[in-house]
Order: structure tokens, then C-alpha cells, then sequence
């Protein structure tokens, strides 16, 4: 349709480690059941920054020019055939995560666990840093009138918050603990918040990051200047029962372990840079630590979006930092800075 005359558009490339420049390249166009989408804003993620650091993330390996970006929100710019649930101009968030939907594992509706995904963003897939995407109609849900397009950026993160308080069974009764003040940590925050857990604990190192914990109702710990296993220890009146580990730093995977009260639910969501952990494995047999591991979501966008509407003044205070999409180099540059006061880094379209 539109793209008859000019088929070109704009990418944002990561070339090589910390390389990014914006080049021409062709503009989609939606097969049946697909949808185009016009790109309005894209979150940069813990697992793009990996990309953009070292050129590879597990054992996926940058081997040529490569779109980063699977946190987006954006409007519908045209239907391929046989799409009749959405309707061009209308705002939508997608689901990145592309599942075969035949396998075991998608068949058993634990999707995220497909062993065919196509994750959008994960080489070789290209991500949303781009003017247009394409995307199965299956895959898109329509973002609510009550949230911005950099709201609806912050979907996706939001649903792994919400798998992690989900497999950790949090409920009003819980005493949570959650290890990293980061994005996960605070949507995850947020998550347990939205489930009726009243008491909430954050552990991190930094005092600005904790401070946002805190503005947002948790119980702060500083790890760095208090003994993080004997504080929850006192505080919670013999340890968390369900304590979520976002930070992916061994020495907060050990003192999370340590930390949990006997029978508590262990929910592991940050990834380590090296993917062996020493750890106190006697001790936790003997504590009865259920061990629950979360690998991104299934099944949780619609809840994203629910929550992110009724909660979504505090989830604002979560995007620190917002750049154009010309600027998307400076973008990763913020976000590679790792500043105290930097949680999540948004690149806005025009
Ligand atoms: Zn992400
Ligand atoms: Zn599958």
C-alpha cells in the first residue's frame, strides 16, 4: 500500500561492541495473518545492553549488522491478509517472543520454553529499533488508551515482574525479598504490590536506586552497609518466604540463598556473566528451598497491561531516561554508563 513508492526506512544497527549507526533498509510488508507496525517507542534491555557490550549474549554470537529492541509500543500501519482483530491506526504493544505453538512445551502453555522461538531482537531475529516491524496479529495486543507509548514500552519487562511473582506463589501473606533494585527488581516490586504483598524488602548496593525502592513502599536494605542475611533475618522474624533474585551479581545469589527462611520459594531471574554460581548446596537441601526459574514469560501480557494501566504513575517513575530515535547511539551510551540514577533508557520515535 503505502510503501509502493518508498520502501525504505531507518534501523538503528549494532554493528559491533559498542557500535550503533542508523542505516536505510527496506520496509516491511505484512504477510497474511501480520500486521505492520509503525514504531513509537522501544525500551533498551539488560540483554541488548549484553549484546551491545560484548557481542554476544549466552552462547548467541553478533556475526553480522543486527536491529536490537524487544520492549516496543507502536501503532498498526497496515493488516496483512486475514487479520480482522485490529484495525490500522490502532495502538499496540508485541510480545517479542515468537513461539512455534506445535512443540511440547507451547502446547503445554509454557510457551517461553519453546525450544523454536524467534525472539525479536536476539540475533539472528532482528528487534523493534526501527520506523516499521512486522509482526503475527497473534503476537500484538492493543495498548490502552490510559498509557503512553513509552508506558507501553515498559509492557515487557512488566510481564517478566509478573511471571516472577507468579512462579513465587506471592500472595498478601507473603514476606518477599527481591535481590536488585534494577528494572526487574522494581517492576517486580510492582508485580508483588499488585498481588497484595504487603511486605516487601529490596536489597541492592546502590542508595539512589534504593531510594526508588523505597519511594515505591519497599523496605530498603543496603547490602554494601548492613549485613543483608541477618537483616532480613530480624526484619522478616526468621527470613523471607519468598525471595526473587533479579540482580544476576553471585555475591547477592549467595546471600539471596542464604537469606530465605526455611521452606521459602527461591525464584531466580537475573543471569549471572558467567553461568556457574558457588553455592551452598547441602544447606539448601536442608532448608528446603523450592527453586523456581524464570525464563521470561507465557501468558502474562494481558495482566501486563492491565496492571501497567492501574499502576502506571509509579511505573513512569521507572523510565529515567528518554532519547529520539536519531540519538539511539547516545541512548546505549546512557545506558552502558550505568549510572546510579539510570533504571530504564527508552528511544522515542517522531
Ligand atoms: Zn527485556
Ligand atoms: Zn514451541
Amino acid at each position: 500500500m503505502a510503501q509502493t513508492t518508498n520502501g525504505s526506512m531507518k534501523g538503528a544497527f549494532l554493528l559491533k561492541p559498542e557500535t550503533i549507526a542508523i542505516r536505510e533498509l527496506p520496509r516491511p510488508r505484512p504477510g497474511a495473518g501480520e500486521v505492520l507496525i509503525r514504531v513509537r517507542a522501544v525500551g533498551i534491555c539488560g540483554s541488548d545492553m549484553h549484546l551491545y557490550d560484548t557481542g554476544r549474549i549466552g552462547s548467541v554470537v553478533l556475526e553480522s549488522p543486527h536491529i536490537p529492541g524487544h520492549e516496543m509500543s507502536g501503532e498498526i500501519a497496515a493488516l496483512g491478509a486475514g487479520v480482522t482483530s485490529l484495525a490500522v491506526g490502532q495502538r499496540v504493544v508485541v510480545e517479542p517472543g515468537i513461539a512455534c505453538g506445535h512443540c511440547h512445551m507451547c502446547r503445554s502453555g509454557r510457551y517461553n520454553l519453546c525450544g523454536a522461538v524467534r525472539f525479536l531482537g536476539i540475533p539472528p531475529h532482528h528487534g523493534f529499533l526501527t520506523e516499521y516491524v512486522v509482526a503475527p496479529a497473534q503476537w500484538v495486543y492493543p495498548l490502552p488508551e490510559a498509557l503512553s507509548f513509552v508506558a507501553g514500552a515498559a509492557i515487557e519487562p512488566l510481564a517478566v515482574g509478573l511471571q516472577a511473582v507468579a512462579q513465587g506463589g506471592v500472595g498478601p501473606e507473603s514476606r518477599v525479598a527481591i535481590f536488585g533494585a534494577g528494572m526487574i527488581g522494581l517492576v517486580a516490586l510492582e508485580a508483588a504490590l499488585a498481588r497484595g504483598a504487603e511486605q516487601i524488602w529490596v536489597v541492592d548496593v546502590v542508595e539512589q536506586r534504593l531510594g526508588l525502592a523505597k519511594e515505591l513502599g519497599a523496605t530498603v536494605v543496603n547490602s554494601r552497609q548492613e549485613d543483608a542475611v541477618q537483616e532480613l533475618r530480624r526484619q522478616t522474624g526468621g527470613g523471607p518466604d519468598v525471595v526473587i533474585e533479579a540482580s544476576g551479581a553471585p555475591a547477592a545469589i549467595t546471600t539471596a540463598f542464604k537469606s530465605a527462611a526455611k521452606g521459602a520459594t527461591f525464584v531466580a531471574v537475573g543471569l549471572p556473566e558467567a553461568p556457574t554460581v558457588a553455592l551452598d548446596y547441602t544447606a539448601i537441601v536442608r532448608s528446603g528451598i523450592r527453586i523456581e526459574a524464570v525464563f521470561r514469560y507465557a501468558n502474562q501480557f494481558p495482566l501486563a497491561l492491565d496492571v501497567a494501566v492501574r499502576r502506571r504513575e509509579r511505573l513512569a517513575k521507572l523510565v529515567t531516561d528518554c532519547l529520539p530515535f536519531a540519538h539511539t547511539a547516545e541512548a546505549f551510551a546512557v545506558a552502558h554508563a550505568r549510572r546510579e540514577g539510570t533504571i530504564k533508557v527508552v528511544v522515542e520515535f517522531p
